[in-house]
């Protein structure tokens, strides 16, 4: 048999379900990558996200080099024209089976769809779930239906989980093939994906990802609980890019965690506050690819509670420029998105206040947080990014009530007490003291004698306001 795995989110070469299976079948195996500038522009992939990809393609084609697969690399506008490129790559190498692993974005799966009814009967398609732990329709309610309440799910997801091997890898590949033809280049940049961000604070490639994994595991995890908040601490695994490129997979990452309780069973994972704490990030992220599987309109712009649809939402350029820049006169929110802007990364605590800030403070559009995020995060993500947007704006499943808001100034006081985050970012308030750091301009600090702006807004004000509003349309 002649095969062809297609990389999208999965740019790995261990533990990849659909490598695997391409492997296991076929005689003579190929790969190909196929870039969509202008599918990636539509959905908003930041700079610094694509620069990423290209990175790790260059030690994909490496490693896929050492197996004997030549990693092709195409390029076409938009996903609508994957089909032709596939059909036609199909031809040229005289292929018989199309291998890949899914997407459950609405989008990725069209696409599949254009790719299967233009490859049609003339070429095999077998497509696997390999980006979650436990795929879509394997979580489902005493009455058999999806779930969405995270609570629960997690119960259900862990139940399942112990019952089976789901959590463990395969097995690493024994086999390798004669190369029949050349690798191609990968670009070094692309066109309108200008990257200004210094990568190296994220290595390409699954060396990197499983060495960062490791000592994630080593150094971190049994303290996860008590540090992953706090936003000046490396507390976090930094995993996240290289989980939502499938430079990772989630099942490696449970693997490391077992590993490192010394070798125990997967229901022991909760005897350890750390790593269980840790493990229930994952399922986090397990379900809100689950909620997006099966409410698709949240990747079209739609909240999930549809009665928040009629929020009327506030469209103020000058707030959500001041928001963007970090000039809002709150110094963890403008702390927070500097090191978005800086570092195309920014902490989940953080994300929390910024989102609940321009959502519930700033009282604009969730949406237009949502796409800035996507635009500058090197780990973005539809269903974690639309997840995380929607809880904070109290629009989605499971989200927080929305009279409860984060006061930013308290958020700060308890996540970044010593001021330190601050100072990293905001370099103006640095020789303020402790208590002035947090809220410069109330502990008497005069505004002439610093370069950092007044509140935007009255917190408490608008707290009231926004509390007002939800409670007029009738939102629970
Ligand atoms: C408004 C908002 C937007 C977000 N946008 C994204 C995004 O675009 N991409 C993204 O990967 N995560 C997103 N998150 C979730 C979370 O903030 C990041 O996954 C986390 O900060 C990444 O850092 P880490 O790898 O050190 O996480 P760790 O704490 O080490 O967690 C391990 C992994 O679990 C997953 N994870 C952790 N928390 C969540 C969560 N709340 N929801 C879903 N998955 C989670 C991630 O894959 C992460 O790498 C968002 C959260 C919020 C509140």
């Amino acid at each position: 048999m002649r095969g062809l795995h297609w990389f999208r989110a999965d740019l790995r070469v261990l533990d990849n379900t659909a490598l695997y299976a391409a492997f296991k079948k076929c005689d003579v195996l190929f790969a190909v990558y196929i870039i969509t500038p202008k599918t990636w522009q539509r959905h908003d992939a930041a700079p610094a996200k694509v620069q990423f990809i290209l990175n790790n393609l260059v030690c994909l084609s490496e490693q896929c080099r050492k197996l004997g697969i030549p990693l092709l690399i195409r390029q076409c506008d938009y996903f609508s024209e994957c089909p032709k490129v596939l059909s036609t790559l199909c031809k040229e190498f005289n292929i018989d089976t199309l291998f890949y692993n899914k997407q459950y974005e609405y989008d990725e799966m069209r696409r599949d769809q254009m790719v299967l009814k233009k490859l049609g009967d003339k070429i095999t398609v077998e497509d696997f779930d390999d980006q979650l732990i436990m795929p879509p329709g394997t979580v489902l309610s005493q009455q058999n239906c999806p779930m969405q309440i995270f609570t629960p799910f997690k119960k259900v997801w862990l139940k399942k989980v112990s019952e089976t091997e789901a959590w463990k890898p395969h097995a690493p590949i024994k086999r390798s093939y004669q190369m029949t033809t050349t690798p191609d280049p990968v670009p070094s940049s692309l066109e309108n994906f200008n990257c200004t961000i210094n990568l190296e604070l994220w290595p390409a490639g699954e060396k990197a990802a499983q060495k960062r994994l490791q000592k994630f595991c080593h150094d971190s995890i049994e303290k996860y609980h008590e540090q992953r908040d706090f936003p000046s601490i490396e507390g976090t695994s930094q995993l996240s890019p290289y989980l939502a490129q499938g430079i990772l997979s989630p099942t490696q990452c449970v693997q490391a965690i077992v590993e490192t309780l010394n070798h125990s069973s997967f229901d022991k994972i909760q005897e350890n506050i750390g790593a269980a704490t840790w493990l229930s990030e994952l399922i986090w992220r397990e379900f809100y690819r689950h909620i997006m599987f099966f409410h698709p309109e949240i990747c079209r712009y739609k909240p999930f509670k549809k009665n928040t649809d009629n929020i009327p939402w506030r469209y103020d350029e000058n707030d959500f420029k001041n928001w963007c820049e970090g000039k809002t006169g709150f110094p963890l929110v403008d702390a927070a998105m500097r090191q978005l802007n800086q570092t195309g990364w920014m902490h989940n605590r953080l994300r929390m206040v910024v989102a609940m800030f321009l959502s519930k403070t700033l009282f604009l559009d969730w949406r237009m947080g949502e796409k800035y995020f996507m635009q500058h995060l090197i780990d973005g993500d539809l269903a974690a990014n639309n997840g995380g947007w929607q809880w904070s704006a109290s629009t989605g499943t499971d989200a927080v009530p929305y009279f409860r808001i984060f006061n930013p100034i308290t958020q700060s006081e308890r996540f970044d007490s010593s001021g330190d985050f601050i100072r990293q970012y905001c370099p103006e308030l640095a020789h303020l003291n402790n208590k002035q750091i947090h809220n410069p301009y109330d502990r008497g600090v005069s505004p002439n004698s610093l370069n950092y702006p007044k509140p935007i807004v009255n917190y408490d004000q608008m707290r009231k306001k926004v509390i007002a509003e939800f409670k007029n349309m009738g939102i629970r």
